[in-house]
């Protein structure tokens, strides 16, 4: 059993083989798909798969906190397991998706939550770049 499909058992779902199929897909994947890619995927293991039970299985999955949804702002809903706790850097020229832990932001953020009063429980940082390339100009 793969993680995902064990953490819907503890969890209680009801497993059907689509949903297997897209837990296993789901925990095969290091990037963070939208549900296209996710049926994408999905369907070369099951081509009875249609994108409505993905669309059905992500939003089970994320409900019941599985998996998390996360905006990178491209009109895509991405999904990944929830797993150790990171932030994203996007890259606005590819769309490519970097996963980074930076403990002076970590540290910083539970002081300023401190400092307005409150206990952090949660965070989520997205930066948006753009490669520096270190081209001379007219090279
Ligand atoms: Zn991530």
């Amino acid at each position: 059993m793969n993680r995902i499909e064990k953490a819907c058992v503890d969890k209680g779902l009801r497993m059907t083989d689509q949903r297997r199929v897209i837990a296993r897909v789901m925990s095969e994947a290091y990037d963070h798909p939208d549900a296209e890619e996710l049926y994408r995927r999905s369907v070369a293991a099951d081509p009875n798969i249609s994108i409505a039970t993905v669309y059905r299985t992500v939003k089970l999955f994320e409900d019941a906190g599985i998996l998390e949804r996360h905006d990178f702002r491209d009109g895509r809903s991405r999904y990944e397991e929830i797993s150790e706790h990171h932030d994203h850097l996007i890259d606005v020229s590819s769309g490519k998706v970097i996963e980074f832990i930076n403990e002076e932001i970590e540290k910083l953020q539970r002081r300023v939550a401190l400092e307005l009063g409150f206990e952090l429980v949660d965070h989520r940082l997205e930066l948006y770049g753009r490669p520096i390339t270190n081209k001379k100009p007219g090279a």
